[in-house]
């Protein structure tokens, strides 16, 4: 009975064993506190859920498979985190508001600490930003996170890849790079004492996504994506949907203190190909980035112009205004 340790009226305690999947479900996932728009949550056959009048939907899914993007050794608390968090920030990215998710969860056998650990990790983030369980899935096989995540947004105010225009600067939040030099540190398997490398090991196993951020970019950035798969990939399927190309000054990349203490060519490679980012990157036209310096004013991350949209195809990369070659660096890629 490990009821005692979650203090919850309802929640149905696992006896020694192999929990049932209904003892799994209502043990570990029907834990989200109500909503007014949810009519009905886990427990039915699908769930009911009311959007606000006049709102679209923005819907997001995204797999997380064991040996492909998260090792068998990862901790549990911080997949249940960023099964999550990798879809808030494609909600992020859309500036709509996040509300209701559905898991589906592949196990081999439910092990009651993993499933702690990752219920700890998923539920903590879901609490933060009001995001409510409603439904999934729980099937035996290879470990595997499947988390769908709806939101809503006003019509027409979702900000799409395709709306960047020539002159437009382009911006990023926080400090993509630190994410995958965090992996890395992980996967060389050295504990690392220095600060600004533990924080870039948190930064990739608990990515605190921008859904706040992006949302106060509505009329204000003309194009958005986030940076799952490096800034040099992902801004170039942003620039590609708007039919437009870029200057980005490679002096001007924001550098943590972690990326700081490799070599430069190193840390311009993991800022540029790394990928788990999990930044904004965005446009803004000339006219609104008085209304930017505004809002990002009060956001909880730093905010860089790393450069601007051009009439002509592809990236340009700069140093201190001249063209350079593109920077050496393996690509990274999810799939
Ligand atoms: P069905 O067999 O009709 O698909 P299930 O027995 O799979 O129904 O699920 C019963 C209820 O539990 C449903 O409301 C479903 O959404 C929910 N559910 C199943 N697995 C999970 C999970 N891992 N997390 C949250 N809810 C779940
Ligand atoms: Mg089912």
């Amino acid at each position: 009975m490990r009821c005692s340790t979650m203090p919850r009226p309802d929640c149905v305690p696992v006896t020694e064993g192999r929990p049932s999947e209904d003892q799994l479900i209502g043990h570990w996932f029907r834990r989200s506190p109500p909503r007014p728009d949810v009519a009905l949550g886990i427990g039915d056959d699908a769930a009911l859920l009311s959007l606000p009048p006049g709102s679209e939907l923005a819907c997001a899914v995204d797999t997380l498979v064991e040996g492909t993007h998260f090792l068998p050794a990862s901790p549990a608390r911080s997949l249940g985190h960023r099964c999550l968090a990798v879809n808030l920030s494609d909600l992020a990215a859309m500036a709509a508001t996040p509300a209701w998710a559905l898991l589906s969860l592949s196990l081999e056998a439910p092990e009651p600490a993993w499933l702690d650990g990752f219920a700890e990790g998923l539920f903590a983030l879901a609490r933060r930003f009001e995001v409510v369980l409603v439904g999934g899935d729980t099937v035996a096989g290879p470990r595997a996170v499947s988390l769908t995540l709806l939101g809503h947004v006003p019509p027409g105010q979702a900000i799409r890849r395709s709306g960047a225009r020539p002159g437009d600067g382009i911006w990023v939040t926080g400090w993509p790079g630190d994410a995958v030099a965090g992996r890395l540190l992980l996967a060389a398997g050295g504990a690392p004492a220095v600060p600004a490398q533990l924080s870039q090991v948190a930064r990739f196993e608990y990515p605190e996504p921008r859904c706040a951020e992006g949302v106060t970019l509505r009329g204000i950035a003309s194009a958005m994506l986030d940076l799952s798969d490096g800034l040099a990939t992902d801004l170039a399927r942003l620039l590609s949907a708007s039919g437009a190309g870029a200057e980005v000054e490679l002096d001007a990349l924001p550098r943590s203190g972690g990326l700081a203490l490799l070599p430069a060519e190193q840390a311009l490679a993991h800022a540029l190909y790394g990928g788990d980012d999990y930044e904004l990157c965005f446009t803004v036209p000339p006219r609104h980035e008085r209304a930017l310096a505004g809002v990002s004013a009060g956001w909880g991350c730093p905010v860089t112009r790393i450069g601007r949209v051009t009439a002509a195809p592809g990236i340009t990369w700069l140093r201190q205004g001249e063209p350079v070659p593109p920077p050496a660096g393996e690509r990274f890629s999810h799939f």
